[in-house]
């Protein structure tokens, strides 16, 4: 099979589904990985260029916020919604100078904090009118503490509207496990790390003549690195809902693009089962703020003589520190952190040099 190939900025519309598509027949997926600010997004952006393949830079909404400034009143999600806007435009400016395609999307929003997504509608739908595509090519929504009833009633309300704009949908179906971004889910009944395949065929009744989603189905995964514990991971239940629908709505193989959260600390062999049961995102996070922090941290360690004050190191009393104490020397250490890490879940999520750009 040739590589696909795509056009560097941001995929949105039917050109997103066709990535999907292209990724469900190789196997392979991409990563998405949560960024904060421009040493992330540009970092994320590097690692697309390195690894051939278009990247999913995502806003959490603690992320948009922290884009904005943690500074910021954040009353009615405003500055959340800003500080991801804002970012959506540092991206649609730069992929270009990167020569990248990006997949630019947002991550869990559960029903308290809806009013980030709705700015950020308003937003993508004043775009769309200028420029005939959407801002951002997907959003989250995560109403999994809710009903399945009212998850996919709302889910289908917000899908109806980005539709519209060719924007598509991301939800959640039963619960990721572990602590992300201030919601915690580590003591959540373990039944419900795991969605039934019956949950799947109910979402993809209410929404697949709506517009275009994609499923973050839990099969034990979880959020963070811990040591194995007692959830088990169980990638045979993706096949499974994938199977069903298959089977009862006579669709072709793989109907759903499926997510996979909580990807940090997976291994190799989770990850390639995963995608072969139609995986096409696998978030990341944990894995890329170790990536981001550590070889800081060996920074301020190899250069601690020269970081106690602005004159006087191992070299002499009278001589300067401005070149150890630019911020730049050891953001952008962390900054090839991050690319190479990335470098490495292209890589593993067999995306690596598919695609020509
Ligand atoms: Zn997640």
């Amino acid at each position: 099979m040739g590589k696909m190939k795509i056009k560097p900025g941001v995929v949105t519309g039917s050109q997103l589904q066709e990535v999907f598509e292209y990724c469900k027949s190789v196997p392979c997926a991409m990563p998405a990985v949560n960024v904060v600010g421009s040493n992330s997004i540009n970092a994320a952006m590097q690692s697309a260029k390195e690894a051939g393949a278009p990247i999913i830079i995502q806003f959490s909404n603690g992320g948009g916020l922290f884009n904005a400034g943690k500074f910021l009143d954040n009353t009615d999600q405003k500055a959340a919604v800003a500080g991801s806007v804002a970012g959506a435009h540092h991206i649609r400016l730069l992929a270009e100078y990167y020569g990248v395609p990006v997949i630019l999307h947002t991550d869990h929003c559960a029903k308290k904090i809806i009013k980030w997504v709705d700015g950020m509608l308003d937003a993508g739908e004043e775009f769309y009118k200028a420029n005939g595509e959407p801002l951002f090519s997907s959003h989250m929504l995560d109403l999994s503490e809710e009903s399945l009833e009212e998850n996919l009633e709302t889910s289908a309300t917000y899908l109806e509207r980005m539709a519209k704009i060719d924007m598509t949908l991301e939800i959640e179906l039963g619960v990721t496990g572990g602590e992300e971004d201030g919601v915690d889910n580590s003591d959540v009944d373990s039944s419900r790390l795991y969605t039934q395949p019956e949950e799947v065929l109910a979402a993809y009744d209410k929404l697949h003549s709506i517009g275009s989603f994609t499923v973050a189905a839990a099969f034990g995964n979880t959020h963070g690195v811990y040591k194995p514990g007692n959830v088990k991971l169980r990638p045979i239940i993706l096949k499974n809902s994938q199977d069903r629908i298959q089977a009862d709505r006579g669709t072709g193989e793989k109907p759903l693009d499926l997510v996979f959260h909580g990807g940090s600390g997976s291994t190799e062999a989770e990850i390639k089962e995963g995608v072969s049961y139609g995986v096409v995102k696998m978030n990341i996070d944990t894995d890329t703020q170790w990536a981001f922090t550590h070889p800081i941290k060996e920074y301020m360690d190899a250069n601690d003589g020269y970081l106690h004050s602005q004159i006087g190191n191992p070299e002499g009393a009278d001589q300067p520190n401005k070149k150890k104490i630019d911020p730049r020397a050891w953001l952008h250490a962390g900054e090839k952190g991050i690319v190479a890490r990335l470098v490495e879940a292209f890589d593993d999520l067999g995306s690596k040099d598919q695609f020509e750009f």
